[in-house]
């Protein structure tokens, strides 16, 4: 084991049913090179901490412009804190400050160690159910030593480790790492090059080509593809998923994920304008009319996970 290693987490989440087989828990690593439209964790896209404010816990105290260091809140009595983003350094005094908790700062760092015995709590639950834990983000690639540190001792302690990916990352560092899940959980946001380029900000050949090197290599592959509407929903994207994902030698299963506007809060929370605004998510007879596509090709198709 190397000594220094840490890693930024955002969030962790418990008994989570949709990240992999069985009861799991989900570790999301802070950090993404891609900059989709949709995203609906937008806390998790800076590899750095980020400061999130929620007006409704707050009681225009005041104390939280007193605290900053770097004088970055703005002020006035009887209205609301105003901070300016470019100066924050995410320092926490503000949050430590604060007497309602409506300032936090989303980003704690780990050793290896001290995030697998966190995720190790549910054990039992894991050994009930056939689950473990699973990496996502982010991108959980974005971190890869750390990654590679809790991913190694993960297995040690005999855990089921599943890795949720974009598939975005240099080729021989990602199959390393997906070497040592037993199980890669693969969003597959676009089958168009230029718009997956336009709507995640990254080419879709090099995602193709890791994906491909996963079955070449026997590795477990659940399919995720987010369904916006609009965007990668059309009959001639459809149809691209199918032939491609039903002519693999090993059929994956695939979950197709509804967008959703769960996201827009956190946005404000970050000061970060949301770039959907007024996007429906599409309707459940929307969904089964695309999940039977697939199925029609012979895929294992599932709503939501
Ligand atoms: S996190 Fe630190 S720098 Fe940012 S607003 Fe709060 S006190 Fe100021
Ligand atoms: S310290 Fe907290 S409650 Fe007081 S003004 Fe700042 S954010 Fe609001």
């Amino acid at each position: 084991m190397k000594g220094g290693i840490t890693g930024l987490v955002f969030d962790i989440k418990r008994y989570a049913i949709h990240d992999g087989p069985g009861i799991r828990s989900t570790a999301f690593l802070k950090g993404c090179p891609l900059d989709c439209l949709w995203c609906h964790n937008p806390e998790g896209k800076d590899p750095r901490p980020v400061l999130s404010f929620v007006e409704a816990r707050c009681l225009s105290c005041g104390a939280c412009a007193a605290a900053c260091p770097e004088g970055a809140i703005d002020f006035s009595p009887g209205s609301f804190p105003k901070t300016n983003r470019e100066r924050c350094t995410a320092c926490g005094a503000c949050a430590a400050a604060c007497p309602t908790g409506a300032r936090e700062i989303i980003g704690r760092r780990y050793t290896p160690q001290g995030l697998i015995e966190e995720l190790l709590q549910d054990r039992p639950f894991f050994e009930a159910s056939g689950g473990g834990i699973t990496f996502s983000g982010g991108e959980p690639l974005a971190q890869p030593e750390f990654l590679r540190e809790c991913l190694i001792l993960a297995r040690k302690k005999g855990l089921h480790v599943a890795l949720d990916t974009s598939g975005y990352a240099e080729p021989r560092l990602f199959l390393e790492l997906a070497r040592l899940s037993h199980l890669v959980l693969y969003d597959l946001k676009d089958m168009d090059e230029e718009r997956h380029r336009k709507n995640t900000g990254v080419p879709l050949a090099p995602i193709m080509k890791n994906l491909q090197s996963l079955f070449e290599e026997g590795i477990p592959v659940w399919i995720r593809i987010p369904v916006i509407p609009g965007m990668n929903d059309g009959p001639e994207t459809i149809r691209a998923y199918v032939d491609f994902l039903s002519r693999l030698p090993t059929k994956p299963p695939v979950f197709l994920l509804p967008y959703h506007d769960i996201g827009k809060e956190k946005y404000r929370r970050l000061g970060v304008p949301s770039r959907l605004d007024g996007l429906k998510p599409p309707s459940r007879a929307r969904m089964e009319e695309l999940a039977r596509a697939f199925s029609k090709a012979g895929l294992e198709v599932h709503i939501g996970g």
